[in-house]
């Protein structure tokens, strides 16, 4: 083994800068894929099909929204002595933020008629 003292032992005291630099692309590279799987910065995915987790956590507040009032329909169609639907959500005395979608900010779609209610954002039409 040759050193550039000559026959003396090699002492290495840390990493060479060669080192670091190398860990360091393999932790940018690292970083970039699970940037790109974890976030989701899938351009391609359709509206409402959110890989991205905060996305999928306001669908999944939106699927809990649209559940919760179709619940409030039906416990007031229990409590209607003709059993009829309520003629608008504002009945249902739900908190506001509920009766909305919480990703597109619309109003839930409700047809007294039938008692369906339904988010008009893209991607949420099958949100029941
Ligand atoms: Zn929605």
């Amino acid at each position: 083994m040759n050193s550039r003292f000559g026959n003396a032992p090699q002492i290495r005291r840390g990493f060479s800068l060669i080192e670091i630099l190398v860990v360091l692309v393999i932790i940018v590279i690292l970083s970039s894929i699970t940037y790109g799987v974890l976030l989701g910065h899938n351009k391609n995915a359709p509206p409402g099909k959110g890989h991205n987790p905060i996305e999928r956590a306001h669908d999944t507040e939106c699927i809990n929204n649209v559940h919760q009032v179709h619940l409030a329909i039906l416990a007031a169609q229990a409590g209607d002595t003709d059993g009829k639907s309520p003629a608008s959500l504002e009945e249902l005395k739900l908190p506001k933020e509920m009766l909305s979608c919480p990703v597109g900010h619309q109003p839930y779609v409700y047809d007294p008629a039938t008692g369906q209610v339904h988010c008009p954002y893209p991607g949420h039409e099958n949100f029941q």
